[in-house]
C-alpha cells in the first residue's frame, strides 16, 4: 500500500482527508489515507471569539473526529509531526516513529510569533489572546476580572498581523458584553491596528466598508488608531511608536502568524516564515507529491503596504477551498492525468460573515483581491444569526462528513 499522508485535520486538512478517501474508486486498495495531527478534534475556530464572553464553551465548538475517520477508513494518527523529509518522502513524528509518504499534504496552520514584542507571551501575563482554546479561556478569565474592576481596554492586532478581522468581531463583542454587565461607561475602549485604514482586513478593503467601520467604531464609542505599531507593552500602558501611550487594564493583541514548528523544521518546503511555497495548484515548487492547503500556504499581499506591515487573512472559506483543490489535484495524478486544477488564493470568493456584537455584516466577493467584479458589504444590524447559522453549518456538515459540501 502506498501512503497519502495529511498533515492537520482541522478545515484544510480535515476536508482533503475526505475528499481524497471519497475520490480514490478504483485505486481503493493502492492507497491508505492517513491523517497526522496532535488533535483528535475538529474545531470550528471563528467562534472562539465568543468564548471569553461565556456565549460558547470550547466544548461546544468541537467534536472528535476519530468516529468518522474510522467510518470512512482514514487512519488517524494522533501525534505531532516534527518535520517532513521531502528527499527520502518521509514524515518524522514526535514520538521518534517515521511515516512515508507517496503523496503529502501539509495543512498544519500557524503558529503564533509572540517573540515580536516584549510582554506579547501568553506567560508575561499582560496581554490576552484567543487563537487557541487555552488562551480564549485565560482571556475569558482576564474579562470576568476586568468586569469586577473596569478600566481602560486595548484590543487590537500588533505590526505584522494577518488576522485583523477576528480581532475586531472579540473588539464589537467586549463593547455589548461590557454594555451588558453594565460597567460600559467605566470602560475607556481602544481599537489598534496596523491596516492604513479601518476595514482595509488585509486585502484592501472592500466598497463601503470603512465607512461602515467608522460608523460602528463612532456608535459603540471606541476610539481608534490605523497604521499603528507597537514600541512596548508595559505593565499598564502600551506605546506606539509615535509616542502615544494608552493605559490598560485589560488587553488583546492578535500577533502575526508564521508556519507551524514541523515547516520551519523542514525548510525545503518553506519560506523564511515557515509557511510552504506553491503553485496556483497548492503543488509545492519542486517537490511535486507535496501539496499544501489552508493556512499553511505562502500568500504575498498583493498591494503595496507603505507604512506598518501587516499580512493577507487565510480564512475558513479558502482553506476549505484550498483543501479540495488538493484533494481533487492528488487524484488526478493518481489517475494519470497531467493537468492540474488552478485557482489563485486571490482568486478564491470572499465568502465571510464579520460578527459586530448582536450585529453582523457579510463580505461576499468575486475574487478576495482586487480586481473584483463583483463585492459587496451587507450590513445586518439586527441580530447576529447569519454568524450562528454558519457556525451550525459548519459544525454539522463535518461532524456527518460531508466534507463535499460548500
Ligand atoms: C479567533 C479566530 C477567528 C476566526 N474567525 C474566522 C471567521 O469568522 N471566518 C473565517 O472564515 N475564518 C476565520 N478564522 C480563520 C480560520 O479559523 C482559518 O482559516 C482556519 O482555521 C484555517 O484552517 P487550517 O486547517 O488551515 O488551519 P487550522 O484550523 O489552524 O488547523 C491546523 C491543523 O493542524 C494541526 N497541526 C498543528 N501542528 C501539527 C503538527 N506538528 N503535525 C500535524 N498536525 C498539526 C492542528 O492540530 C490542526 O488540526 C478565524 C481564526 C481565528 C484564530
Amino acid at each position: 500500500m502506498k501512503n497519502i499522508v495529511i498533515l492537520g485535520s482541522n478545515f484544510a486538512g480535515y476536508t482533503a482527508a475526505m475528499q481524497i478517501q471519497k475520490g480514490l474508486g478504483k485505486h481503493n486498495a493502492e492507497y491508505n489515507v492517513i491523517v497526522v495531527s496532535p488533535s483528535h478534534d475538529f474545531l470550528y475556530v471563528p467562534s472562539l471569539i465568543w468564548v471569553p464572553f461565556g456565549r460558547r464553551k470550547v466544548e461546544d465548538i468541537r467534536f472528535d473526529l476519530r468516529p468518522i475517520f474510522r467510518k470512512k477508513h482514514i487512519d488517524f494518527v494522533q501525534q505531532a509531526a516534527k518535520s517532513v523529509d521531502p528527499d527520502s518522502n518521509e514524515v518524522l513524528l514526535e514520538n521518534g516513529d517515521s511515516i512515508a509518504y507517496e503523496y503529502l499534504v501539509v495543512a498544519t496552520g500557524v503558529k503564533m510569533n509572540f517573540d515580536i514584542l516584549d510582554g506579547l507571551k501568553p506567560e508575561d501575563n499582560k496581554i490576552s489572546n484567543i487563537v487557541i482554546p487555552k488562551l480564549a479561556l485565560k482571556t475569558y478569565d482576564a474579562f470576568e476580572k476586568l468586569v469586577k474592576d473596569p478600566g481602560p481596554v486595548v484590543v487590537g492586532a500588533t505590526q505584522g498581523a494577518s488576522c485583523m478581522g477576528a480581532a475586531y468581531e472579540y473588539l464589537f463583542n467586549m463593547d455589548k458584553e461590557l454594555r451588558r454587565r453594565k460597567v460600559r461607561d467605566k470602560v475607556k475602549l481602544y481599537w489598534i491596528t496596523p491596516e492604513p485604514y479601518l476595514g482595509n482586513f488585509g486585502i484592501d478593503g472592500m466598497p463601503g466598508g470603512e465607512s461602515m467601520l467608522k460608523a460602528f467604531m463612532k456608535m459603540y464609542n471606541i476610539e481608534w488608531i490605523t497604521d499603528a505599531s507597537i514600541d512596548k507593552i508595559e505593565d499598564h500602558k502600551i506605546i506606539l511608536k509615535t509616542g502615544e501611550e494608552l493605559p490598560y487594564k485589560m488587553a488583546m493583541l492578535m500577533p502575526p502568524f508564521e508556519g507551524a514548528d514541523v515547516m520551519k523544521a523542514s525548510p525545503k518546503l518553506v519560506d523564511q516564515k515557515g509557511f510552504v511555497e506553491t503553485t496556483a495548484a497548492y503543488q509545492h515548487l519542486t517537490y511535486k507529491n507535496v501539496f499544501a492547503a489552508g493556512l499553511a500556504v505562502k500568500v504575498a499581499v498583493p498591494f503595496e503596504i507603505k507604512n506598518t506591515p501587516f499580512g493577507v487573512p487565510k480564512t475558513g472559506y479558502p482553506s476549505d477551498v484550498t483543501g479540495k483543490i488538493v484533494a481533487k489535484n492528488i487524484l488526478r495524478l493518481i489517475n494519470g492525468k497531467k493537468k492540474l486544477i488552478e485557482k489563485e488564493w486571490g482568486k478564491i470568493p470572499a465568502v465571510c460573515v464579520m460578527d459586530a456584537g448582536h450585529k453582523e455584516v457579510y463580505l461576499l466577493a468575486n475574487h478576495l483581491f482586487k480586481p473584483r467584479q463583483f463585492a459587496i458589504m451587507i450590513p445586518n444590524i439586527f441580530n447576529d444569526l447569519g454568524k450562528v447559522a454558519l457556525e451550525k453549518y459548519f459544525i454539522w456538515k463535518n461532524k456527518h462528513g460531508y466534507a463535499h459540501l460548500p
